[in-house]
């Protein structure tokens, strides 16, 4: 079915669910097989050959995980969709399949931890370079990317102060040299951001995160033309990082509610945002919605929602962290975002753990900053826990 004229919130029920499934099923059934049998040996052939639709085995498709595929692959406005067992499978696979030997690849230091390494240990060692650009430096990356490479590999917002990219600009000068452009797109959600409608090839989210949005499961997922997964798919098809029929159908239950979360996050995130900036214990407040940010306005143009989380520095150092985070309630002091249950925690101990503080201080991320993913409690309540942390320092 065809979901252009539908808001995100009607997609988000709908979209692959149209029809009913198995025994009348309306919701689609946890296909717990590893194979599939054929009554007819001239059908088996015609679908092992790609002739026929159908399944073979499960390592490379499945009726419950093909579900959630057309989900994302609807709210992402993209020709195909795959799955992959985490986020960084469908990052690490991604690259992995799209890139060879004597590439070159332009990115932002900014990017997820995990991607990070990626560029800077495991794609030298195939002899692919990586060129990492100061991440809201436009005209640098534009310059590296002038310089030619084959895959545009860009993150907004980024983690955890929040920078943005101008996708469409950043786009236009990798159609110049030919690059693929692949942006991670888990901060932002389909909800309020849609790479591949701003000229970006494909569109990577970890469905850890706010797809999935109970903190319970792993996935990762990506989008874009039929050509570009389709390569994709077949390298994922040998490498193996398949997502299971069970994990497939927890997550596509979570997106039923992504709209509904997306939008309380978002106007949690902003209140909470405004709060902290008028209080004299915090020193900085990271988040795109508001003016004070430094990629405001780029945020403003090319997305519809800021978001759900949110990063702040604190006065007092890592002592004032401390005593905050250890006199709140409604927070589990964790890794990870985009849950129904609100999360927090310094970035020099989560995402940002294996750097020196030096390093940190580069990226701009001090001892005394704190990222917060706000989940959908009530905001009053939490705006009440944190100001009754804050007043403990
Ligand atoms: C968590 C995360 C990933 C990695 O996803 P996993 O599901 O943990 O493998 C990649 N990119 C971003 C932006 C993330 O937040």
């Amino acid at each position: 079915m065809d979901f252009s004229k539908e808001q995100k919130g009607t997609t988000s029920v709908w979209a692959g669910e149209t029809k009913t499934f198995h025994e009348g099923s309306s919701t689609v059934p946890v296909f717990n097989t590893v194979t599939y049998a054929y009554d007819d040996l001239d059908e088996w052939y015609e679908v092992a050959k790609g002739n026929k639709e159908g399944h073979i085995y499960s390592r490379n498709t499945n009726p419950t995980v093909q579900v959630l595929e057309e989900k994302i692959r609807i709210l992402e406005n993209g020709e195909a969709a795959i799955s992959f067992s985490t986020g960084m499978a469908a990052i690490s696979n991604t690259l992995f399949a799209l890139l060879k030997p004597g590439d070159r690849v332009v990115s932002i230091k900014d990017s997820y931890g995990g991607t990070s390494k990626i560029f800077l240990e495991h794609l030298p060692k195939f002899n692919i370079d990586v060129s990492l650009c100061d991440t809201e430096d436009h005209e640098q990356l534009e310059k590296e990317i002038g310089k030619g490479c084959q895959l545009v590999y860009l993150e907004s917002p980024t983690n955890p102060t929040l920078k943005v990219i101008d996708l469409q600009r950043i786009t236009k000068a990798a159609k110049k040299v030919n690059a693929i452009v692949v942006s991670d797109n888990t901060f932002a959600s389909p909800i309020n951001q849609n790479p591949l409608t701003l000229g970006v090839d494909l569109v990577i989210h970890s469905a850890t995160k706010f797809l999935g949005g109970h903190s319970d499961t792993m996935c990762g997922l990506a989008c874009g033309s039929k050509k570009l997964i389709k390569q994709i798919f077949q390298y994922r098809e040998i490498m193996g990082a398949s997502l299971s029929p069970e994990i497939a159908y927890n997550v596509k239950r979570g997106m039923k509610t992504l709209e509904l979360r997306v939008q309380r996050q978002n106007e949690s995130a902003l209140k909470i945002a405004r709060f902290l900036e008028e209080h004299p214990k915090v020193a900085q407040v990271f988040y795109p919605g508001l003016k004070s940010h430094k990629g405001h306005e780029i945020a403003k143009k090319q997305m519809s929602g800021y978001g759900g989380v949110l990063s702040f520095e604190l006065k007092g150092g890592y002592e004032a962290v401390k005593k905050l985070l250890h006199n709140m309630k409604f927070v589990h002091l964790a890794a990870s975002l985009g849950s129904v249950s609100t999360l927090a925690g310094p970035p020099r101990t989560t995402s940002h753990v294996e750097l020196t503080e030096e390093q940190r201080k580069h990226l701009g991320i001090s001892e005394s900053l704190i990222r917060y993913s706000v989940g959908i409690e009530n905001v009053e309540d939490l705006i009440k826990d944190l100001e009754y942390g804050l007043n403990k320092i």
